[in-house]
């Protein structure tokens, strides 16, 4: 019987079959909901909706400890859009993190 020529696979051999590390692409950033706090009432509707509890509550501008505003802490928003959807007075939009323009947009929204 005929002895095979191949000996145990070398560490070169197992390197070179091993898969090669796929380059990751980097991640777009999620959007995230913005509150207009000109529109927004203080219903609260959000706040009890939102599923990560990142929606908070701030003083409004006419009346402060009386009427009230909510904003959204960005770093802990999914993007899931459920306040969106339930925000009776329709003063959520999801809007992209990156978009020209958005610095402007979330100063033009404040309201304190
Ligand atoms: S549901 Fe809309 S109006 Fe009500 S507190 Fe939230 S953002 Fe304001
Ligand atoms: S998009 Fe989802 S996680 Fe973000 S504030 Fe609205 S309900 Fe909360």
């Amino acid at each position: 019987m005929e002895q095979g020529t191949q000996g145990p696979p070398s560490a070169s051999d197992a390197q070179a079959a091993a898969p090669k590390p796929v380059p990751k692409k980097p991640r777009k950033p999620r959007p995230k909901a913005l509150i207009d706090e000109n529109g927004c009432t203080g219903c609260d509707a959000c706040i009890v909706v939102c599923p990560v509890d990142c929606i908070f509550k701030l003083d409004g501008p006419e009346y402060p400890g009386v009427n009230t505003v909510c904003r959204i802490d960005w770093d802990r928003c999914t993007g899931c859009t459920i306040c969106v959807r339930d925000c009776p007075w329709e003063t959520i939009e999801m809007v992209k993190p990156d978009d020209p323009g958005i610095e402007e947009k979330i100063l033009s929204y404040k309201v304190s």
